[in-house]
C-alpha cells in the first residue's frame, strides 16, 4: 500500500488541523524573490483533487486544494511574477511563471463557487490549516497517465487516509451546486 503515492503531505499518515487557523501566508517554491499570498482566516472544503488541472508537487497523483473567500486573498509579495494558467477556465489559476505553484485561483463568473478562491494550503508557512477531508475527482488521475488497473489500490489508500474517495465532488459540494442551480431556474425558492 505505501508504494500509493497520494501526495507527500498525506502519504506519511493524515496531519489534522489544529482547530481554528487564524491565516497565513501561501508562499511559491522559488529561492529567490518568492511569491506570497496571505489568506485571512482558515480554510474550508479542504481535499485531495485528482484533476488535471490543479497543481501537484513533483511525484504527486492528487492536488491539495481548497477554499478561501477571494476577499481574504491578498497578494502581498512579487505579484508581478504571476500569470494566469488558462483565462477561458472557470478557475483562474494564478501561477508563478517561474516554479510554477498555482498560488491563487479567484472564480469569478457567475457560478456557485463565485467569490471563491482555489488555494494549494501545503503552501502555507504555517501549520495547523484545516485537513483534507475527502479526494475529489478520483478517477481523473487515469487521464494524467495513472495505470486503470491500480485505481482501486489507489481508493483502499484514500479510505486508509480517511479521505472518502468521490470521483466528482463530495456530496456536500455537488447538493451546493445543484441547490444554487435550483435556486437560479426557480424550481426552488431562493
Ligand atoms: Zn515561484
Ligand atoms: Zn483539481
Amino acid at each position: 500500500m505505501a508504494s500509493v503515492c497520494i501526495h507527500p503531505y498525506v502519504d506519511g499518515g493524515l496531519k489534522k488541523g489544529g482547530g481554528l487557523f487564524a491565516g497565513g501566508t501561501l508562499i511559491c517554491e522559488c529561492t529567490t524573490k518568492p511569491v506570497k499570498v496571505k489568506i485571512k482566516g482558515d480554510i474550508a472544503h479542504n481535499h485531495a483533487c485528482g484533476c488535471t488541472k490543479c497543481w501537484k508537487p513533483v511525484g504527486a497523483n492528487f492536488s491539495i486544494v481548497a477554499v478561501a473567500p477571494t476577499e481574504a486573498v491578498e497578494v502581498v509579495e512579487n505579484g508581478d511574477k504571476l500569470t494566469v494558467v488558462d483565462a477561458t477556465a472557470l478557475i483562474q489559476r494564478h501561477a508563478c511563471k517561474e516554479c510554477g505553484v498555482h498560488m491563487h485561483g479567484p472564480v469569478e463568473r457567475d457560478h456557485p463557487f463565485k467569490g471563491l478562491s482555489f488555494v494549494h494550503p501545503e503552501r502555507f508557512e504555517e501549520e495547523g490549516w484545516a485537513e483534507p477531508g475527502f479526494a475529489a475527482f478520483v478517477s481523473s488521475i487515469i487521464e494524467a497517465g495513472y495505470d486503470p488497473s491500480k485505481m482501486n489500490a489507489v481508493r483502499e489508500r484514500l479510505i486508509e487516509l480517511d479521505l472518502a474517495s468521490y470521483d466528482c465532488l463530495s456530496p456536500g459540494l455537488m447538493d451546493y451546486i445543484a441547490t444554487w442551480t435550483a435556486k437560479k431556474s426557480g424550481v426552488l425558492a431562493a
